[in-house]
């Protein structure tokens, strides 16, 4: 694997990793190869093994068997404070008796750096994420925000090579996270570092990432680029986790839906905003509720005793006597 010269990043690879606690395999034979310099995020349900498998890339965790290579090195056996990752928590895990500046300088007097080298870097990784200002602030009163910048520049100021992000945003508010969530790519996209990120939110995923793997019961069921998954889901599961699908695994209404029947083990996936309404034109349906979002209006339409979700833009005034045409749906394996 090719280090990233510029940057500084390295890439990172599992090769058959597995992980069991008890009788439970929290991580089934996991294989990843995660490029230099991308932002890669695991996604998946809670206890799929999203947060150990990080946990495995940062040291914090041991495998059962397999190997994590960070560039060319095999670091399996190496501790996690030898290793050149740096990990942001859920809970940010700031030192509450510290300041701002004290817990970004914890890292570095660990590293037993002189204390002018400390000073600098501390002051530029503040600077890098916009909170220079708040030196000298105990962390207890900052909030949420400043808080999670806070975990962020002391993640930075070690200069690691791979970052790990577990559910980072998840304990700030919807406006918040949205913020924050473009300062991050951001600032990932500046330094350039290879970011790991642990997330059950397939929107802050998609948002994200370059590449999206999506877990499931310890394994990885599909990688690849954010609209790649969406647009071509190998598995009901995938279609239903990345944004919503309906499952349509009757063969006839399959057939009378897109003009096609299914194979043997597959069904058919309809993304909600593939299904136009409409008065006159294609499968007769009725509509048995509407729920409006703001820029969208879900409606629940019924079709030979099958219920199916479509989404329209805006909020229109549908009858409930209505046809529905399927504009794009993808035959994909069942799994559920
Ligand atoms: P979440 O999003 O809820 O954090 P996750 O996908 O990150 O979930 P993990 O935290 O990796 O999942 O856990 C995977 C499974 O392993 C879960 O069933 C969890 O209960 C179990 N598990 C994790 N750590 C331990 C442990 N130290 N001891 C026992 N069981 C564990």
């Amino acid at each position: 694997m090719t280090d990233n010269r510029h940057t500084g990043a390295k890439g990172v690879r599992l090769s058959g990793v597995s992980r069991s606690f008890g009788s439970l395999k929290a991580v089934d034979g996991v294989d990843l190869e995660i490029p230099s310099g991308s932002f890669f995020s695991l996604l998946g349900p809670s206890g799929c093994g999203k947060s150990t498998t990080l946990r495995i890339i940062s040291g914090f965790e041991s495998p059962d068997a397999g190997r994590v290579y960070i560039g060319d090195e095999d670091v399996t056996d190496l501790q996690a404070r030898r290793r050149p990752t740096a990990m942001v928590f859920q809970n940010y895990a700031l030192f509450p008796h510290m300041t701002v500046g004290e817990n970004v300088a914890y890292g570095l007097k660990v590293r037993k750096m002189s204390r002018d080298a400390i000073k600098e870097r501390v002051l530029d990784a503040l600077r890098r994420v916009d909170m220079a200002d708040f030196l000298k602030t105990p962390v207890t009163s900052l909030s949420g925000g400043q808080q999670q910048r806070t975990a962020l520049a002391r993640a930075v100021a070690i200069e690691p090579e791979v970052i790990l992000f577990d559910e980072p945003l998840s304990n700030l508010d919807v406006a918040l996270r949205h913020q924050t969530r473009a300062e991050l790519k951001a600032l990932q996209h500046r330094l350039g570092l290879t970011s790991i990120y642990v997330t059950h939110d397939q929107e802050e995923a998609m948002a994200l990432s370059d590449q999206i793997a999506l877990m499931r019961a310890g394994r990885i069921v599909q990688t690849g680029a954010p609209r790649d998954l969406y647009q071509q889901p190998d598995t009901a599961f995938v279609a239903s986790f990345l944004g919503g699908s309906n499952i349509v695994d009757d063969p006839a209404l399959a057939a009378r839906l897109t003009g096609s029947g299914l194979h043997d083990g597959r069904v058919l996936s309809i993304r909600p905003e593939h299904i136009r309404i409409g008065r006159s034109e294609g499968v007769q349906a009725r509509v048995t509720a509407h729920q409006f979002l703001g820029m969208q209006t879900s409606l629940t339409i019924d079709v030979d005793g099958t219920e199916l979700e479509a989404r329209i833009p805006g909020d229109q005034e549908i009858p409930a006597d209505a046809f529905v045409t399927v504009e794009a749906s993808r035959e994909v394996t069942d799994d559920r």
